[in-house]
This record gives C-alpha cells, sequence and structure tokens, in this order.
C-alpha cells in the first residue's frame, strides 16, 4: 500500500476538503495544509490530521488560527510565505495544488523546484504557463498527476502506451453545464443561482459558473495541451450529458480508451496520490446497469462564446492564455458579486483580449503582468 505526506494547498476548498478525505480513508499523512481566510475550517482540520504546518494567507486570519491552535503544537504562518513554505515543506513528497486561480501559480512552480510530486487540480496555473510549468518539471524531474477528472481519465487511458506517436487524439467529455441547448436570448436571462447548480458535479463558485459559461472545457483544452504536448488539432470536445466517461483517447489503430466512473472526485484525487498504484478508497463506485444511456453530441462554441474565445487563445499561444484566464477570473468574481450579467462575462473576456498586448515566448513576470492586466480591463470596462 502507498502511503504519502502530504502538503494541501487551498485544504478549505471543494477539491482539498476530499484530498483530506481520501487522505483519512487511505492512510496518507498530512504535512500541511493552507486556507486562504476559513479559520474554522482550518482549525478542525489541524485537529484532527495534525499536520506540521497551517497556513492562512489572510493576516488576520492567520493570527486567529495561531491562538486557536496555540495548545497543538502546529506551526501557523500567513502571507505567500507561508503558502510557499507549505509548497516546499520538507515533510511532504506530495503537494496537492487545489487553490482556486493563478493564486496557485507560484505555489506550484516552488513545489516543483523542490522536485515534489504534484496532484495538480490548479488547471489556471496551467493555461497561464503551462509550457513554464512543464519545463520546470522536466528539469526539476517532479512528476506531474493530474487530478482534474478528464486529464485524470486521459492519464488512466495513457498508462501503458510507451509511444506517444500511437496516440491519434485525447477525447475530452463535457457535461455542457446547466445550460446546455439554450438559446443566446437564454442565456441572457440567466441568474446566478441557476448558474451555480450544475447537474452533475458539486464543485467550488469559480468552476461551477465556467462549467456554465464552458469557459471550464475551453480551460481543461489548453490544460490537455500542455501536459501531454498535444496540438489543438489533435484534441476533441464532445459532449456527453451523463457525465460517466470521464474522458477518452483515440490511437492510431482506431482503438479509443474510456475512463468511467461515478461523478466523485476522490477517484481521480486518490489516482494522483497512488499512481502508477491503484488502491481500495472513498470514491463511490459506478452501477453500470444503473446507468442512463450515454450520448455523444457536438460543443455549441456560437452560443457559448467563452469556449470559442478558449479554443482562439489555445491556437495564439503565448501570453493569450494567461489573458483569457486573468480576464475570465475579474469577470467571474464580478458575476459573483451581482455586478454583471452571465453573458457580460464572455463581453468583457473578449474586450480584454482585444485590448491587452500580448507577447509570444513569456517567461514567469510577463505572464503575471499579462495576469494583472486583463483583470484591470476587466474591472475598468465594467465600470
Ligand atoms: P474552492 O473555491 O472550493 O476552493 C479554493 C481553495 O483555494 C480554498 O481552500 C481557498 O481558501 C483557496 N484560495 C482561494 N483564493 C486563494 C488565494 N488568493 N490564495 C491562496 N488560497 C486561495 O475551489 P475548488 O472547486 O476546490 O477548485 C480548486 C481548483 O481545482 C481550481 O483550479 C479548479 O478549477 C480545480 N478543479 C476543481 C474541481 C472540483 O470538483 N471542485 C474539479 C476539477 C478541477
Ligand atoms: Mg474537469
Amino acid at each position: 500500500m502507498v502511503c504519502r505526506t502530504l502538503s494541501i494547498l487551498g485544504s478549505s476548498g471543494s477539491i482539498g476538503r476530499q484530498a483530506l478525505k481520501v487522505a483519512e480513508s487511505c492512510g496518507h499523512q498530512v504535512a500541511a495544509i493552507t486556507v486562504n481566510r476559513s479559520v474554522e475550517l482550518a482549525e478542525a482540520q489541524a485537529r484532527r490530521f495534525r499536520p506540521r504546518l497551517a497556513v492562512a494567507v489572510d493576516g488576520a486570519a492567520a493570527a486567529d488560527l495561531r491562538v486557536r491552535l496555540a495548545d497543538t503544537g502546529v506551526k501557523v504562518l500567513s502571507g505567500q510565505e507561508g503558502l510557499l513554505e507549505a509548497a516546499s515543506i520538507p515533510d511532504a513528497d506530495t503537494v496537492v495544488t487545489a487553490i482556486v486561480g493563478v493564486a496557485g501559480l507560484r505555489p506550484t512552480l516552488t513545489a516543483i523546484d523542490h522536485g515534489k510530486r504534484i496532484a495538480l487540480a490548479n488547471k489556471e496555473t496551467l493555461v497561464c504557463a503551462g509550457e513554464l510549468v512543464m519545463s520546470r518539471a522536466k528539469e526539476a524531474k517532479a512528476e506531474i498527476v493530474p487530478v482534474d477528472s478528464e486529464h485524470s481519465a486521459i492519464f488512466q487511458c495513457l498508462q501503458g502506451c510507451r509511444d506517444r506517436g500511437e496516440v491519434k487524439r485525447l477525447i475530452i467529455t463535457a457535461s455542457g453545464g446547466p445550460f446546455y441547448g439554450k438559446t443566446c436570448k437564454e442565456l441572457s436571462l440567466v441568474t446566478k443561482e441557476q448558474a451555480l447548480r450544475h447537474p452533475n458535479w458539486s464543485m467550488g463558485a469559480k468552476i461551477t459558473i465556467d462549467s456554465a459559461t464552458l469557459m471550464n472545457k475551453g480551460l481543461e483544452f489548453i490544460e490537455a495541451m500542455r501536459l501531454y504536448a498535444m496540438p489543438p488539432e489533435r484534441i476533441q470536445i464532445v459532449v456527453h450529458r451523463e457525465s460517466i466517461i470521464h474522458s477518452m483517447v483515440e490511437f492510431e489503430d482506431g482503438a479509443i480508451l474510456a475512463q468511467l466512473g461515478s461523478a466523485d472526485m476522490c477517484l481521480p484525487i486518490q489516482y494522483a496520490l497512488t499512481w502508477p498504484e491503484r488502491t481500495t478508497g472513498p470514491a463511490k463506485p459506478l452501477d453500470l446497469l444503473s446507468c442512463p444511456p450515454l450520448t455523444f453530441r457536438k460543443p455549441d462554441p456560437d452560443t457559448f462564446r467563452c469556449l470559442r474565445l478558449a479554443l482562439e487563445c489555445a491556437e495564439k499561444g503565448g501570453t493569450s492564455t494567461a489573458i483569457l484566464n486573468g480576464a475570465n477570473e475579474a469577470a467571474v468574481e464580478l458575476f459573483l458579486n451581482d455586478k454583471i450579467s452571465f453573458l457580460d462575462i464572455p463581453r468583457l473576456v473578449e474586450r480584454a483580449l482585444d485590448t491587452v498586448p500580448m507577447s509570444d515566448a513569456p517567461g514567469l513576470e510577463e505572464i503575471l503582468d499579462a495576469d494583472r492586466a486583463a483583470r484591470q480591463a476587466v474591472y475598468d470596462f465594467a465600470r
């Protein structure tokens, strides 16, 4: 049985909490946890898992957490330094990157530079800086194992494939989200509450909105290009409403391998920890006899403009994907705060892509500058 020692960045989130559930069920140790400001949850997690380090990024939250954990011997840190210390903590062999957004980029790079295995949930990192992240991982011999269910499915289907040249294409499945089949006119009327109700998955707010706009599928398209070094023409998105097949790989001989499972993130999280081994765990088993018929359809990037914009950036590369991502993060935040409408999200992202200057082969600072400029552009347009 594989027993790992984990640092969980973003332990209060949907993925972070499920990672702790997997750790408890499978006997992995926890060396560090981090939250943004959820102090009560961080206290409960620290008491239960006894990590060496607990981080609250927010300074006031960290001060509160320090008082709460005074009797435990758990070290409490704050800010970016705290995050980077959690990402590089010597006890941990594996870092689960479950922070949402580009805020996860620097800690992921730090964990990579320390040669940790990365159980990667934080897709925005690969979207903004995929080439940089993958080349740093190669240099440091850090394994990157995807947690995102589609990319985990592809990773699982690729086990035993000795020559990537045999892969004809990757087929990413999409649930289509809560608004599948709606027209632009209908989309102009949808509310935040409707957008937050995903038909198949329970996730954090940002990715739930991304799933409703289909930006999530666009981000996953770019994530797959970076993880598997695939050109865009060899990746296909297929709407599969049932979310039973999590993605597929088609090989040169015409064989298509698929990974099936219930809509439960515990399985891909667990596989990222135990790969190349498999163990029992908490994921809900799939009962084939109670599955609905499996259906496959074309996505509609004309109605779901965010998908179209992401596919265009996938072709363009450079800082365009960082601009796309930064603008989207800002627009989703405004939507969640009731400042803009659902269709303003693609509108504002498109305007940011039209105005923020792009460069071709960016380093880290250029990527972060592009991200900041894109956010600012969205806030300015929305004013
Ligand atoms: P979430 O909103 O539930 O949790 C986010 C976590 O990040 C929290 O612990 C929060 O405290 C922390 N955080 C937020 N802002 C931060 C900041 N500025 N600095 C440091 N920490 C910060 O999100 P989630 O749904 O768990 O998603 C996490 C990541 O995993 C995202 O990149 C998402 O795309 C990806 N992902 C999630 C799912 C899912 O089922 N939830 C599936 C696939 C991929
Ligand atoms: Mg996914």
